[in-house]
């Protein structure tokens, strides 16, 4: 009998294929005697033997799809299996004490990684959280248990987990990934949103997938429902197989768009950008036909690595992105940190609402330094396209001034030194905080544009954290609340001849569309397999009868009655 488990729809799309448990499996250590010493250091070589080929074809991996730097990581962990200082004391121990060879392992790399901790240098500290992952591995292998390693994944897979971090996604190998599933998150979790960005079907937030599926044979994922059955009948498979060829078709038909432009029935052109975490993501983009990027998450730059990238390096993925989109505009976020986004390398301490805590702009003007190197490298990067800059997560009209004038420092500077920048760069901020969509007719007479982030200005209004399943009945886009201050900023925004735009996940929602158009956003940004379905979305849409309609919807009292409304009013469209 199959089974039926329902999440939280986070990718589009269907996969079918054998599970793979993605676990951090709880390792027993026993410590054992040992008679023949030679044959445990022959079996704990041959555990390092095939941990090293692992890290190697990672590393490898890694590079070819994501770049070198993220590579890196891989390469400082195979310099810990290699160092003969930790690799003679497992040795010594096991001859000594004759004991196995995973007893000596633990105890070695456990006085390794104490003596790391207890250093007061972020730099070493992080060496212990290298050494206890590499030795983790190797145990794995001493050990018999599968750890997971992309090396390890021969065959088409669809990857369950308890969570992704964001840098566990970007190494996912996407050729042999066709699908995941995890009991944590929700859909504006940031792996559910890499997930759209990689177009992989994903579904999150199931609660079980890790226990249901424990020993599951086959899996089929649908993204579109936010559905998963565990062990199919052949019936379900064959009926899935024709699902997923008419979702190729469909995909076939939308293409046909990608070179168009996105007009309302009555002719008015609206802009569709994309949302992207790295220069990587621009194929996807460019493909889907995006008339610019409307949001660039610097803050991915930052993350699975072990240091700040440098200005160079900043410069160079900024200056690619600039220059790959032609002269489009390209909108790039200043480091938005914190949250559920983290730096291991940033040693901050733990905060008991991260999402209201020192985080995004707040954190950038503590730490001018590594706020100033950003925008220098923005700054340098501005002469190759169309650059526009915007601060993430401001709540005052101060905070506002404060980064304008740590940009504008950094402009002198770099002026003062000879170094080329543009004069037309725009700067905006990200309206994500209630506080600052209240205050948008003064705010907008600052600015040179708005960036509304419903991701957070949901989570912000409806208190309800966009990261638990529990609250997330409360996680409202069509609420009134929410829908009265996107269009109270837009009004603002346009009151003072400002544009805005969206880049929120609501942004590409169909059933916001044409609220959002009626409302007169200028621009809607998006992950980039959301651009086609938007387009012709909107392209069955009149401007002005949406708008017709706003006063209307936001006169409703409840989410489901805007549903409801909007289903009807639009209903012909309706696609
Ligand atoms: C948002 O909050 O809507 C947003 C786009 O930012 P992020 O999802 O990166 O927090
Ligand atoms: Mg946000």
């Amino acid at each position: 009998m199959s089974q039926t488990i329902t999440g939280v729809q986070a990718s589009a799309g269907i996969a079918i294929g054998k599970p793979f448990l993605l676990a951090n499996p709880q390792l027993r250590i026993t410590t054992v005697s040992i008679d023949d010493t030679a044959a445990e250091m022959t079996r704990f070589q041959q555990a390092l033997d095939r941990a090293k080929d692992d890290l190697r074809a990672i590393s490898q991996q890694v590079e070819k799809d994501m770049g070198a730097d993220k590579a890196e990581i891989f390469n400082a962990h195979l310099l810990v299996l290699e160092d003969p200082e930790l690799v003679g004391a497992v040795q010594s121990t096991i001859e000594q004490k004759r004991v196995n060879a995973e007893s000596a392992l633990d105890e070695v790399a456990q006085g390794f990684i104490s003596l790391f901790e207890q250093m007061d240098n972020d730099y070493m500290r992080e060496r212990a959280a290298d050494i206890r992952d590499v030795t983790r591995r190797v145990l794995s292998y001493l050990l018999g248990v599968n750890a997971m390693s992309v090396s390890q994944m021969a065959e088409e897979v669809i990857l369950i987990a308890e969570d992704l971090t964001p840098s566990d996604t970007a190494q996912l190998d996407r050729r042999l990934v066709k699908g995941f599933v995890t009991d944590i998150g929700g859909r504006t979790s940031h792996s559910a949103i890499m997930a759209r960005s990689l177009e992989i079907p994903a579904v999150v937030g199931t609660r079980e997938i890790t226990t249901a599926a424990r020993t599951a044979q086959m899996l089929i994922l649908d993204g579109h429902e936010g559905i998963v059955i565990i062990d199919p009948s052949d019936e379900e498979i064959a009926a899935y197989q024709r699902k997923k060829a008419e979702f190729e078709t469909q995909k076939a038909e939308l293409a046909k768009l990608v070179h168009s432009k996105t007009m309302t029935r009555d002719g008015v052109h609206v802009e569709l950008a994309a949302n992207i975490g790295s220069p990587q993501d621009l194929a996807g983009v460019l493909a889907n036909g995006a008339e610019g990027i409307g949001l660039f998450r610097t803050e991915f730059l930052y993350m699975g690595r072990n240091d700040f990238p440098s200005e160079e390096e900043q410069f160079a993925a900024y200056r690619e992105v600039l220059e790959k989109m032609a002269g489009k505009p390209v909108v790039i976020r200043t480091l938005d940190i914190g949250g559920d986004k983290q730096l291991s390398y940033l040693d901050l301490p733990e905060e008991l609402n991260p999402f209201l805590g020192f985080r995004a702009i707040r954190l950038c003007l503590d730490h001018e330094e590594l706020f100033r190197t950003q925008l220098r490298a923005l700054l340098r990067a501005s002469v190759y396209g169309n650059l526009k800059i915007m601060f993430p997560m401001i709540a005052t009209l101060d905070e506002f001034l404060q980064a304008k004038a740590v940009l504008e420092s950094v402009k002198a500077e770099l002026t003062a030194q000879g170094v080329g920048v543009s004069d037309a760069v725009e700067v905006g901020i990200m309206i994500e905080i209630p506080a600052a969509a209240m205050m948008a007719d003064q705010l907008a007479e600052e600015v040179d544009f708005f960036s509304i982030g419903t991701n957070d200005l949901i989570q912000y209004t409806m208190a309800a954290d966009r990261m638990n399943e529990r609250v997330s009945y409360l996680y409202q886009p069509y609420h009134p609340a929410v829908l009265r201050l996107i269009d109270r900023v837009i009004k603002a925004a346009h009151d003072n001849g400002k544009w805005v735009g969206m880049c929120g996940e609501m942004a590409g929602d169909l059933t916001a569309i044409p609220i959002l158009l009626g409302m007169g956003l200028d621009e809607f940004s998006m992950s980039a397999v959301s651009i086609l379905p938007a387009r012709k979305r909107i392209n069955q849409l009149g401007k002005a009868e949406a708008a017709a309609q706003t006063k209307a919807i936001l006169s409703q009292r409840s989410s489901e009655q805007v549903e409801r409304y909007v289903k009807e009013a639009f209903a012909t469209s309706e696609s």
